[in-house]
């Protein structure tokens, strides 16, 4: 690639403010230890936005996003936002219908060393990010959920061939650059037998073309489980948007907590950073939150883009980050109060940059 990255940075709201510069703080040094040139965008997104300019999402902020490569995008906190404001929309599902984010990729990984239910958990949940039950997302117009009389409503679940197979690639593909080479397409095709017998489908079609990897299928019911009892036996796992976004808060658990949560929402052109937490308004100002999830977003977001680009250097920073982060947890000195330690969100991340550049 013979150009800078260009990567945009959109802080959020509440513990955004503090998580998503420790991101950034380390991503810059990842770049400087590789010498990969990236060109830095901060727009203003959120409360803050809507406070100075009127808007969650500005106008021109799509526009602008079109231009890059990536974002990283800090936790939102739309239930706080002024209700029967036109302008004050929630802007996620916004970007991620917008830019076809279809793929959203949450690892669970475990630490020695770390207080967590499990120490030797690797697993990945890619879950289906534009369709399924969310009524935000799932329709073209209007609402997925309705209320046709007082006492009765409407839920609608929507599942096609062309978003379950694309999530089923980018499983396979991910499952690719991993050592056990194994994907687990959880659904339940015996009560869902058209939405879930569809996704199932389209997850065997597409194993087709990857012979060296191995697919199994779970229950949900059953994998929800397994992955509490015994979750070192998953690999990467692919599901539905609503079975995903149940399992990786599970899975986080499992490996300590939404703090210790990063994920990103792919699409064919563009990826986006965001932790799985929310803005977690109660320990927002305090300087307790932990950078980890947001600072590994940002981690997944170079790895993609050095994936998608061919730049060996992107890739090089991802592994950096996530050596020094590995350091840092190591050496447990300077660790958020939600990990057992006693550093601030910013001394946590001074340390995981100073890892990068030692
Ligand atoms: P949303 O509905 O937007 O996903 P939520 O209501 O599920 O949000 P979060 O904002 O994710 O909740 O926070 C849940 C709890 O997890 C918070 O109360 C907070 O204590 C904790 N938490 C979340 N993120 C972090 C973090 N980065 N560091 C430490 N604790 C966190």
């Amino acid at each position: 690639m013979n150009r800078a990255l260009k990567i945009g940075i959109l802080e959020g709201d509440d513990i955004g403010l503090e998580v998503v510069p420790e991101a950034i703080k380390v991503m810059r040094a990842a770049a400087a230890k590789t010498r990969l040139s990236i060109e830095w965008f901060p727009m203003p997104i959120g409360r803050k936005a809507f406070d100075q300019l009127g808007y969650t999402l500005p106008p021109g902020t799509l526009e602008k996003l079109d231009t890059l490569d990536g974002w990283v995008l800090g936790p939102i906190g739309h239930q706080a936002y002024p209700k029967d404001q036109p302008n004050a929309i929630n802007p996620h599902p916004i970007l991620r219908k917008h830019f076809d984010l279809f793929a959203n990729i949450r690892p669970a990984k475990s630490y020695p060393g770390l207080p967590a239910l499990y120490h030797d958990v690797d697993l990945i949940i890619v879950r289906e990010n534009n369709e399924g039950f969310p009524p935000d997302r799932n329709t073209y117009m209007g609402n997925g959920e309705f209320r046709p009389t007082p006492d009765m409503t409407i839920s609608i679940r929507l599942v096609t061939r062309q978003g379950s197979s694309k999530v089923a690639r980018a499983a396979f593909e991910l499952a690719r650059t991993r050592p056990r080479r194994k994907v687990t397409a959880v659904h339940k095709n015996t009560v869902f037998k058209l939405g879930c017998g569809m996704f199932a489908e389209e997850c065997r079609r597409v194993a087709q073309d990857y012979p060296d990897i191995t697919l199994d299928e779970v229950m949900v019911d059953t994998f929800g489980m397994r992955l509490v009892m015994k979750p070192q036996q998953f690999d990467v796992v692919v599901t539905t948007n609503t079975f995903g976004d149940i399992l990786s808060d599970v899975a986080a658990g499992l490996v300590g907590g939404l703090g210790l949560a990063p994920a990103l929402s792919a699409g064919p052109a563009r990826a986006m950073a965001q932790a799985t937490h929310g803005s977690a308004p109660d320990i927002a100002g305090k300087s307790i939150a932990n950078p980890y999830a947001m600072i590994m977003s940002g981690q997944m977001l170079l790895a993609w883009l050095g994936h998608k680009h061919d730049e060996p250097k992107a890739v090089k920073a991802a592994e950096v980050v996530e050596r020094a982060m590995q350091n840092v947890i190591n050496a447990g000195k300077t660790l958020t109060p939600d990990l057992g330690g006693k550093a601030s969100t910013v001394e946590m991340g001074d340390a995981v940059a100073a890892q990068v550049q030692a």
